[in-house]
């Protein structure tokens, strides 16, 4: 059994470390599917474009990840609308309307791109299950079923494509004694997160952008020319620079210490099952729990993969917690080592039991991988896009575990403006001038999400 993410188990020859001074348009900080994503679209549109990343590319959330392409901001589009109507208003369900629609729009983006660069990476579009469980677990709202029928209704109104299955209906399909009820999305997907930025990073490579690993950025300072984005080996020099970071945005600046908050997920994966026993995406509990199986083979078969269980372990799971420096008020977090991905044996225990309860036919099935990664979550579930207080550092971050679902719309957004052009994106989300905007709450918003 390894204790690393699978996604990552497999050869990669990183590009060498920046060595030297170097002048380019924008440097992104960041190899993750936020930075990679935006560096590609920079360069596509014509910006001399450096990436630097501490590790490799893929190597932080993006590559720990569950691959679920899942549309919504919250656990249930009726938690999204009541929530955005507490913060913004009488606007909220038409924000919470946009923000199911971006994530379509994200989703077609993301599967736009695999075709144009003819990237390989185990993508299919088998839909999504939002699932309660019979015996809500702890920390899930009480009546899972009725959130979900909400939800059903409040799509069904907002002009979306949803269903909603049964017990019975649910059984036939998943065979699982504990579900009650789920709302089907049939345009949800899966993909397998490495393989998909990493080829995006080899086609942004292509378009001419320079890809520093193993290349940790130490500070930005600023002169009269403009920015100096410092690492270890060289400088670059730059107008621009798109932070990347999510979740470790706060080690860099701490003024991003209060407004994203790092929560650690935990997964494991078994060995490979050769039956197919499931199709799509399942994300039960109030998001308390998720699985799939993946595509792996042997034959029609592969892996399952689950995850989930930080609701039992809480305090362990949540904030700076369990960073093993902890910062001082106002002094940036400076180790990434604090962040620690390593799995814990309490939540993979609760992952087991949790595992075996609702799959009692699975309970013999060993574990391959094992692991953890960090999530950046914001305080409204949104993330944080534009210019940051710092003129011409610019950030997305926040994804509060939905970076597939809002990444790639996000760097989209930001690479036109940094391109100095107008939106490319479709259509114009109101959403987008609202809730997306990287000052909103300040440092002082209360962080309500768990
Ligand atoms: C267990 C788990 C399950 C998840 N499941 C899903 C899911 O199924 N669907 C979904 O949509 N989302 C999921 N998420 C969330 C998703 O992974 C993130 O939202 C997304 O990957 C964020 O991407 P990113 O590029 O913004 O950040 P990251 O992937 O974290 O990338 C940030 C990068 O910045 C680098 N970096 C940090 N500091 C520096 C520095 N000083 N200098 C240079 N580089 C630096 C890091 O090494 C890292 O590679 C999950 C997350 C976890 C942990």
């Amino acid at each position: 059994m390894i204790r690393d993410s699978y996604w990552l188990d497999m050869p990669y020859a990183p590009s060498d470390p920046l060595s030297g001074d170097l002048d380019v348009d924008v440097v992104v900080i960041g190899g993750g599917v936020t930075g990679v994503t935006g560096a590609l679209f920079l360069a596509e549109g014509g910006a001399r474009v450096a990436v630097l990343e501490r590790r490799e590319i893929a190597s932080g959330a993006t590559g720990r990840n569950g691959g679920f392409m899942l549309a919504g901001t919250h656990e249930y589009y009726a938690e999204a609308v009541e929530e955005l109507t507490d913060l913004y208003g009488p606007d909220g369900r038409r924000l919470a309307r946009e923000s199911w629609m971006i994530a379509l729009e994200n989703h077609d983006l993301m599967a736009g791109l695999m075709k144009k660069y003819a990237i390989q990476c185990d993508y299919y579009r088998h839909g999504s299950y939002v699932i309660a469980m019979k015996r809500p677990d702890r920390g899930s709202h009480k009546n899972p079923l009725e959130r979900i029928v909400q939800s059903y209704h409040l799509l069904q109104e907002d002009g979306f494509e949803v269903a909603y299955l049964d017990e019975e209906e649910l059984y036939d399909i998943k065979r699982s004694p504990l579900l009650a009820g789920a709302l089907r999305n049939k345009f949800d997907g899966e993909l397998h997160p490495v393989k998909y930025v990493r080829g995006l990073a080899a086609a942004a490579r292509g378009l001419g952008i320079l890809c520093f690993e193993n290349t940790p950025v130490t500070g930005i300072d600023r002169d009269g020319r403009g920015l100096l984005v410092q690492s270890p080996g060289g400088r670059i020099r730059t107008q621009q620079v798109l932070l990347g970071m999510n979740a470790y945005t706060p080690q860099l600046d701490a003024r991003y210490e209060r407004r994203i908050i790092p929560h650690r997920g935990q997964v494991f994966t078994t060995e490979p099952v050769s039956e197919r026993l499931f199709n799509g995406v399942f994300y039960a509990n109030d998001g308390w729990e998720f699985w799939r199986q993946l595509h792996d083979g042997p034959g029609e078969g592969g892996r399952l993969l689950f995850g989930g269980g930080r609701n039992h372990h809480i305090r362990a799971e949540r904030g700076f917690h369990f960073l093993r420096h902890r910062s001082r008020p106002g002094r940036p977090v400076r180790t990434y080592r604090g962040y620690k991905e390593r799995p814990t044996r309490a939540v993979q225990r609760t992952n087991d039991r949790a595992f075996n309860g609702a799959f009692p036919h699975l309970a013999n099935l060993g574990r391959s991988h094992r692991w953890g990664g960090v999530m950046g979550f914001s305080y409204d579930s949104s993330p944080f896009v534009g210019e940051t207080e710092t003129p011409g550092v610019h950030i997305v971050a926040g994804f509060t575990g939905r970076g597939n679902a809002y990444a790639t719309v996000a760097a989209r957004m930001l690479s036109d403006r940094l391109l100095g052009r107008p939106p490319t994106l479709e259509r114009q989300f109101e959403t987008v001038k609202r809730v997306f905007d990287p000052l909103r709450g300040g440092i002082d918003a209360e962080n309500r999400r768990r």
